[in-house]
C-alpha cells in the first residue's frame, strides 16, 4: 500500500528519474527509473555455480555454498551490484518512492527456479529497530512487488530475533558469525498470507507453518546477496521449521574478487 507521503512526491515529482534525476518523457511517466538508468544494470548469467548462482570457481568446488544448510538449494540473483543498480537498492532501502521495487521486481520477475509457480515468497526480515528506523522492509517491498509478476503469495514466516550489525565492511567470515542465529521461522497461524497479499492466489496458504511446508518450496526475497550469509541463515531457521526446499532470489549481488 503506498503511503500518503508517497502518493504526493508522485503527484510532485512525477516525471524525473529517481536515479540519476533526467525528466522522463510523458509517456514514462509511470515509471520512476529511465531507461538509461536500467539498461546500465548488468545481468548476472552463467557459467554459474548451479546452487549459489555465483560465477564458477577456477578451481574446485564452489566454496561460497559449501557450509549452507541443506534445504537451500538454488539462490539467484538478478543483476550486478555496480554503480547503477548500486544506486536503485539505495533508493530502495532510503528512497520514498515505493514505486522504485517495481522495476527491481521486473528485473528479478525474469529469474527462472526450480517450483517456482508453488512456491511462496518469503521476505527476508529485518530487526525491529531497523524497521522503526526505515519505516519499512525494502526486501518486503521487492516481494510483494515480485508477487504480483508471479502470481504467488507473499508470506512472513521469519522473523529477525536479534539485531545484527551492518554487514558492509564485513569479511565473509565475519558476515557468517555476526547473522549466526538471526532469524526464527514464526510458529503461529500467523504463517497466513500478510496485509496486503492479493486475495484469490492459488495456493496461498490458509493454515499455519507447517502445513505443506516440507513440499512447498519458500522463496527468501533479498535486496542484495554478498557473500549469501544472510540467506543462508534465513534458510537455516526454515528448514529448522521443517521446510525442505527453501530457494533465493535478490535484486543485487556484490562482486566478491575473491569468489570469482
Ligand atoms: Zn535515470
Ligand atoms: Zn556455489
Amino acid at each position: 500500500m503506498r503511503s500518503v507521503r508517497e502518493a504526493i512526491e508522485q503527484l510532485l515529482l512525477p516525471t524525473e528519474c529517481a536515479l540519476c534525476h533526467a525528466l522522463l518523457s510523458y509517456a514514462r511517466s509511470d515509471r520512476v527509473v529511465c531507461d538509461v538508468c536500467r539498461h546500465r544494470w548488468r545481468a548476472v548469467r552463467p557459467p554459474w555455480c548451479e546452487r549459489c548462482g555465483q560465477p564458477e570457481p577456477h578451481f574446485g568446488p564452489c566454496r561460497l555454498c559449501a557450509d549452507w544448510p541443506g534445504a537451500l538449494r538454488v539462490v539467484r540473483s538478478a543483476v550486478w551490484l555496480e554503480a547503477g543498480a548500486r544506486d536503485a537498492v539505495h533508493a530502495l532501502k532510503y528512497g520514498a518512492l515505493g514505486r522504485i521495487a517495481d522495476h527491481l521486481a521486473d528485473a528479478v520477475a525474469g529469474i527462472v527456479l526450480p517450483g517456482r509457480d508453488s512456491a511462496w515468497l518469503v521476505p527476508v526480515p529485518l530487526g525491529r529497530q531497523r524497521l522503526r528506523e526505515r519505516g519499512y522492509n525494502q526486501s518486503e517491498r521487492l516481494a510483494r512487488a515480485l508477487a504480483q509478476r508471479w502470481r504467488r503469495p507473499v508470506v512472513d514466516l521469519l522473523t529477525r530475533v536479534r539485531e545484527t550489525a551492518t554487514q558492509t565492511a564485513l569479511t565473509p567470515q565475519a558476515r557468517l558469525a555476526n547473522v549466526a542465529g538471526a532469524f526464527a521461522a514464526r510458529r503461529t497461524a500467523s504463517g497466513g498470507p500478510t496485509p496486503g497479499s492479493r486475495p484469490g492466489v492459488p495456493g496461498a496458504p490458509r493454515h499455519g507453518l507447517g502445513v505443506g511446508l516440507p513440499e512447498r518450496p519458500l522463496v527468501l526475497v533479498d535486496d542484495v546477496f554478498t557473500t549469501g550469509a544472510t540467506l543462508a541463515e534465513a534458510a537455516r531457521a526454515l528448514e529448522q521449521a521443517g521446510a525442505g526446499t527453501v530457494l533465493g532470489v535478490t535484486f543485487g549481488r556484490a562482486t566478491l574478487p575473491d569468489f570469482t
